[in-house]
């Protein structure tokens, strides 16, 4: 840290993302990317767009908002992009935290929640999960804060029913409850919907995932016109260009090529279901993930030591070091042949 940064950092801890090797190739299942290429008119699209990237993209993102709606039969002033959803989570700290207002969120969840709390500077109320990670929803009942549950949660898959979103929302009416759906279309239930419904829900999207548009860098929001109104304002105060000409096509196309998202999560689900099998059968217990991934421990070893065998197997895997997790890994769901290869190495290691 230099002299010179500012001492509101002073105990800002980086969210240390999962690793991205240059150096050796791995079968890569640790940062719940997919494992198809982009839909190939997302891929056209943003080639064609590259020659006009001379020209500001547009402010409004008007095609791309038409093109969300046609998918989610929502409206556009109902409906906000970002440069990836991570930025969104940040606009909603921004918007909806403050004093008055904490942020609420359990103890296992996506890590990013608590640092952009950090550098919001904004309080957090932090409940711990029940023991089986399953979220009480009762703890977050009647609280005077802002609320972020990732549904399906990270990392550990599980989701949440909508009736019990449904009953955060209605005894939190002052409050904005952020539903982080990056996971959603893995087999958990959307609100999306909800947002017609009760004007204090926010929830955020991502291209990321099942989309297979991580490395574009592509999130939205969905919610109340003047929630929505609200982070616009956050987000031409920063940047009004913050999606860039050629994501902005990716995601048109994206979207306009929806049958082909479909049938890449039909299809991870398939490999998550033969994955969550075949390691039950080698003695690892699971949560019941509806992710991209499964979360996984062995009773007999330490989650760093799958961790590590599996590395140097050519597999890369995530470990966290926090007390409640350490003995787990989270396992990105890929093909049929990375998971295959996947239970032949932890067959290999739990039978050492
Ligand atoms: N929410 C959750 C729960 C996530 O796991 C991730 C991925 N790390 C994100 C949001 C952010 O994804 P992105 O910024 O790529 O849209």
């Amino acid at each position: 840290m230099s002299r010179f940064l500012s001492s509101k950092y002073d105990s800002l801890v980086p969210y240390v993302p999962g690793e991205q090797p240059r150096d050796r190739k791995f079968i890569k299942l640790n940062t719940n990317e997919s494992p198809f290429p982009p839909s190939p008119l997302a891929v056209e699209y943003a080639q064609n767009e590259a020659p006009n990237c001379r020209l500001y993209s547009d402010p409004e993102l008007t095609e791309l908002k038409k093109a969300l709606c046609d998918v989610y039969g929502t409206k556009p002033e109902r409906v906000i992009f970002s440069n990836g959803s991570d930025d969104m989570l940040n606009y909603a700290f921004m918007c909806f935290c403050d004093e008055e207002h904490p942020a609420a969120f359990a103890d296992i969840t996506y890590g990013l929640y608590s640092v952009l709390a950090a550098l919001n500077r904004v309080r957090t109320l932090v409940f711990p999960l029940r023991e089986d990670f399953t979220l009480d929803v009762s703890d977050y009942t009647n609280i005077n804060a802002t609320i972020f549950i990732a549904n399906p949660n990270a990392p550990t898959g599980i989701a949440l029913p909508v009736i019990e979103i449904e009953r955060i929302l209605s005894t939190n009416p002052d409050n904005v409850v952020v539903v982080d759906e990056a996971y959603v279309d893995f087999g958990a239930a959307s609100v999306m919907k909800l947002t017609e419904k009760y004007e204090n829900l926010l929830v955020i999207g991502t291209f990321s995932k099942s989309r297979s548009l991580a490395g574009a860098r592509l999130g939205y929001a969905c919610g109340n016109e003047e929630l929505i109104k609200d982070i616009d304002a956050i987000r031409y105060s920063l940047n009004p260009y913050n999606v860039n000409r050629m994501t902005l096509a990716a995601g048109v196309g994206a979207l306009e090529d929806d049958e082909y998202n479909r049938k890449n999560c039909a299809v991870i689900i398939e490999n998550r279901e033969y994955t969550m099998r075949e390691m039950k059968a080698l003695g690892f217990e699971l949560t019941d993930s509806k992710a991209n991934f499964v979360f996984a421990r062995h009773p007999r070893f330490s989650g760093e030591y799958i961790y590590s065998r599996l590395r140097e197997k050519g597999i890369l895997v995530r470990h966290f070091s926090d007390e409640r997790i350490r003995d787990h890994n989270r396992i990105t769901i890929g093909t049929l042949e990375d998971m295959k290869e996947l239970i032949k190495s932890l067959k290999e290691i739990t039978e050492e």
